[in-house]
């Protein structure tokens, strides 16, 4: 399948914040011109889509992927870039729920996931800021540095990069004395999320893939033994649709959307840092993440800015005062950036699943969806789009790591996304009350 291209999808730049003004040129893609036929039809252009479609198209299957705004719109170009190894289950408690076998595999595969990342980016010379360089996670609180050594020790006996800090050397790794103690994973880094999945579209291209932006997938029928998708732009037949539309699901397979609770994550970026204050502030290690009930994370970008990032609310964040939580943390953060100005603001959205742990669903046969991340999706999402399309081409799930389990929408669906921002601002509240901001 030749790609095809039009004109630019023209998303406007501010709407990714800090990412938008400094990310690489949006590669040229247009709407589904008419009807077209393919191997798959991929719906979605995130992490999920985007990587799928390469894999295919390395694997010689053709593969359209279509978005109803373009490559990055959603999580895959708004997000901190954290890329991080692993699932938010540890290994210990991957065995303890999914069994010996089962769980042995899916922690095998969430190690690898950082490294499998940084090296797709290598092979394919995606210019996107890559820095394999460390995460700590950090605990916001003495109470919190059991967990954080048992997190610490369940990846050290398995041979993992992982080292644990100490008071002074988490101050001195991360640059503030707000923390207790936590532990760097060396496995971990960051990207300029857009620009990796801009650079994931501009290779998926080359390699043969189909991108359409401006197309939404409107509606899925079973057509023969494949699948018919009517968009707003024409209709494209396939023998297998992966849906890969993560914290952005609507109502194409109606039960799906039930099975996670979308939930909005903000970020903010500061002027450049002067010179004195980058050779303090995360001096070696790409980025951190803290133990907060309503977590912060945060990094640095390549032209020297604190990023930093936090959950939102039950919806997208409208003016300047919903960033303002995120604003006292940096500041609360780095009493050393007193006064710094805020120059980006931008917000997201991700999905969250009620076992905390992505899903793989094939309801029906040649229909897949990746979806869940649970806010840890940028290694994990990437990764999954070797794994779908190694299904596609063998036929089965054998190099699948996660189970492929039914669609299971979880109670109360409706209610869910008040639910979710009941329980953020119970988080909050705590937080607040045991004086962590
Ligand atoms: C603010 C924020 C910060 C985050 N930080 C991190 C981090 O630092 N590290 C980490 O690992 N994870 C992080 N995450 C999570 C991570 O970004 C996501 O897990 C990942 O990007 C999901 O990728 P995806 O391709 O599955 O979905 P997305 O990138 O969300 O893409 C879904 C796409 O589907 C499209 N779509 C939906 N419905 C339709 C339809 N009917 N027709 C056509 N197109 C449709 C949407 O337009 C969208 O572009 C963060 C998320 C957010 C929001």
């Amino acid at each position: 399948m030749p790609t095809e291209i039009v004109a630019s999808a023209g998303l406007p730049d501010q709407d990714f914040g800090l990412w938008g003004a400094t990310a690489e040129p949006v590669p040229l893609t247009a709407a589904l011109p008419g009807d077209r036929h393919a191997d798959v039809a991929i719906i979605g252009a995130g992490y999920t889509g985007l990587s799928t479609a390469l894999h295919l198209a390395e694997l010689g299957i053709s593969g359209i992927c279509i978005d109803s705004q373009g490559p990055g719109f959603g999580a895959s170009g708004r997000n901190g870039g954290q890329v991080l190894p692993g699932f938010k289950l540890y290994p210990d408690q991957l065995v303890e729920t999914y069994g010996e076998e089962r769980g042995r595999a899916m922690a095998a595969f969430g190690a690898g996931i950082a490294d499998m990342l940084f090296a797709l980016v290598a092979r394919h010379g995606i210019a996107c800021d890559a820095r394999q360089s460390g995460w700590v996670h950090a605990g916001h609180h003495v109470s919190k540095l059991a967990e954080q050594r048992w997190k610490h020790d369940q990846w050290a006996s398995r041979g993992a990069n992982v080292q644990w800090l100490d008071k002074a050397a988490i101050t001195q790794q991360v640059g503030s004395e707000l923390y207790e103690g936590g532990w760097l994973d060396r496995r971990a880094g960051t990207v300029q999320p857009l620009s990796f999945a801009r650079g994931l579209a501009r290779v998926a291209m080359a390699k043969g893939a189909a991108i359409h932006s401006a197309t939404r997938a409107n509606a899925l029928q079973r057509d023969g033994d494949g699948w018919r998708i009517s968009t707003s732009s024409g209709t494209i037949r396939a023998q297998h649709v992966v849906l890969a539309t993560n914290g952005y699901t609507d109502r194409l397979l109606p039960r799906l959307a039930g099975t996670l609770v979308p939930v909005d994550s903000a970020q903010v970026a500061t002027a450049p840092l002067h010179e004195a204050q980058r050779k303090r502030i995360l001096p070696a290690i790409a980025c951190v993440s803290d133990t907060r009930r309503s977590l912060l994370y945060f990094r640095t970008s390549s032209d020297g800015r604190l990023v930093m990032g936090g959950r939102g609310g039950i919806l997208l964040p409208t003016d300047a005062s919903h960033f303002a939580r995120l604003e006292r943390a940096t500041q609360l953060t780095f009493p050393q950036l007193e006064g710094i100005p805020f120059t980006h603001r931008w917000a997201g959205t991700l999905a969250v699943t009620m076992d905390h742990m992505p899903h793989l669903h094939e309801p029906e046969p040649g229909l897949i969806a990746s979806i869940g991340c649970n806010g840890r999706g940028v290694a994990y999402s990437t990764a999954m789009g070797e794994v779908i399309a190694q299904r596609i081409a063998s036929g089965n799930w054998d190099r699948a790591p996660m189970p492929v389990t039914p669609i299971t929408p979880m109670p109360f669906a409706p209610f869910r996304r008040i639910g979710a921002a009941v329980v953020a601002g119970w988080y909050g509240w705590r937080d607040r009350r045991q004086g962590h901001l």
